[in-house]
């Protein structure tokens, strides 16, 4: 139903790209809408019309009931590799990109409901999203940007009212998801796979308009975009990885051009490090694992990179040189965000040629104790200053002798830099989370919703994760590892 009631003010231009790159498509009117949980700091962060609209008339815009008048929902078409195979014809089987405004900072923002009906590009499934996994994705996705990493956005949860089908039945909801776009690897990969590079060529043109302007005159801006995507990607996942965060399905189709995280399935923080680390059921052979990241990541880069060969250069020997030696420079790219952030973990200010084998020491020292990745970390910052937090801290090491060992160097190493002890503090307490969205809290905040619609413990767990570098015993519980009955050990995409 098309509404007056103006909440958005949309400013669209995907649309304009033509009725290659998507298929119109209203989204599917569903039973009864209800709002279970509304993001108000993002809405205003959005600078959308909200004031003195009900919940009620928000639950119809957000699950797709009431469409406003100048949106144009769409549904985009991308391919993609999943799993290292090729399916060339993907899209968004289970969203609709409403359209795009343009936020507070003067940003374009895209508004997507996500679970709200089939589409052209759905194939089996049945375009809906179960409770459960929306709520996870919100969780999630609102804990990344409390991070500080880059990520779409989750702006309201809509129950339908319906049930969905999966290996049981489930309540049915609709996520709106919000990013600063969602073209994809995949986007490219869809129009290079059918030989159309003039589609490419538009597809790239509107990506550097909207999202890379500053490239716009450089001398090539096919190998600049790749540059750039090259160089966000490995932050990203330099990030992802600093917090212990696997995503879980790096599938091409699953990543933004932006690099904002995206397409929250499976994807978990660990609790005890481990470098091969999977969660995913459907990750039967650990490729998307936690220390696979960073060459898959670059295995994705490769595969953009592909599809921009024959638009790089005329000679396509000289378009793979140059897009290769992009593609390459991502392993020094990552090492070196990597190192600094881990740096930054430990307290260290400056760089050592030493600091990688200092870092990777102590990776390997927590794998073979099994510890805690965030509380080893937050435990790091206590016991810079406290004999009492530094004893605590061995207690997770069981007093090991490695550990002991590599505690003498780091504290030497520390020394080294001449730095206040409360300054060490600082950077490390503002950079290891002391809050993550473990996963047997996701957990508990999903079955308490699913099973007696009780939302209070989602709301308590969202409002330690918007903080979560600060140390407050309410938040105790939400800090501690799980015991051993609630260890999650795997997690489910649930689409
Ligand atoms: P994903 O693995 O979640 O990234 O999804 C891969 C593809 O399957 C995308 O094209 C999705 O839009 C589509 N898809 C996932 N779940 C559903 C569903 N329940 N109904 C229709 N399409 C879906
Ligand atoms: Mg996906």
């Amino acid at each position: 139903m098309l509404s007056n009631t103006k909440i958005f003010d949309f400013k669209n231009t995907f649309s304009s790209l033509g009725n290659s790159f998507y298929t119109e498509i209203a989204p599917t009117q569903v039973e009864s809408p209800s709002i279970v949980k509304f993001n108000y700091d993002l809405a205003d962060e959005l600078g959308l019309k909200i004031k003195n609209i009900n919940t009620n008339i928000l639950a119809n815009f957000f699950s797709g009931n009431h469409i406003a008048k100048d949106s144009k929902p769409l549904a985009m078409v991308y391919a993609g590799h999943q799993f290292g195979h090729f399916v060339p014809q993907l899209g968004d089987g289970r969203a609709i990109l409403l359209g795009e405004i343009i936020d507070k900072s003067s940003s374009r923002r895209d508004i997507q409901l996500k679970g709200s009906g089939i589409t052209p590009y759905s194939r089996q499934g049945d375009g809906r999203a179960a409770l459960g996994p929306v709520i996870r994705e919100y969780i999630i996705s609102e804990a990344m940007n409390s991070l500080g990493i880059s990520t779409t956005r989750s702006l309201s949860i809509v129950s339908t009212g319906e049930p969905v089908y999966r290996e049981k039945i489930l309540p049915g909801a609709i996520l709106t998801r919000v990013a600063y776009g969602h073209i994809r690897t995949g986007t490219f990969q869809y129009f290079a796979a059918r030989g159309n590079f003039k589609a490419v060529k538009t597809l790239f043109d509107y990506t550097i308009k909207r999202h890379f302007p500053e490239i716009l005159k450089s001398k090539n801006p096919y190998i600049s975009f790749l540059e750039k995507v090259m160089d966000k990607y490995a932050e990203l996942v330099a990030k992802w990885m600093q917090v212990g965060f696997i995503h879980g399905v790096m599938n091409t189709d699953n990543m933004a051009i932006t690099c904002e995280t995206i397409d929250y399935g499976p994807c978990a923080f660990m609790d005890n490090f481990e470098k091969t680390k999977v969660f995913s059921s459907i990750d039967q052979f650990g490729r998307y694992s936690y220390g696979n990241q960073p060459s898959i990541a670059q295995w994705n880069l490769a595969r953009l990179a592909e599809t921009l060969i024959p638009l790089i250069d005329t000679s396509s020997n000289t378009a793979i040189k140059l897009a290769t030696n992009v593609v390459e420079s991502f392993t020094e790219r990552f090492k070196n965000y990597w190192l600094n952030g881990m740096r930054r973990k430990i307290g260290l200010f400056n760089e050592e040629f030493e600091d990688d084998y200092l870092i990777e020491s102590l990776l390997e020292i927590m794998h073979e104790n099994k510890t805690d990745f965030t509380i080893t970390f937050r435990r790091l910052s206590n016991a810079v200053l406290n004999k009492e937090k530094e004893n605590q801290l061995k207690k997770l090491f069981y007093n090991s002798i490695n550990f002991e060992n590599w505690f003498l160097k780091w504290q030497n190493r520390l020394s080294l830099e001449g730095k206040k002890q409360k300054e060490i503090i600082n950077l490390m307490k503002s950079v290891n989370p002391s809050v993550i969205p473990r996963n047997h809290l996701v957990e508990k905040a999903i079955s308490a919703a699913e099973l007696n619609g009780d939302y209070s413990f989602l709301e308590n767990l969202l409002k330690a994760l918007a903080n979560p570098f600060d140390e407050k015993d309410e938040n105790d519980r939400y800090v501690t590892s799980p015991k051993p009955e609630e260890v999650v050990l795997k997690t489910f995409c649930g689409t």
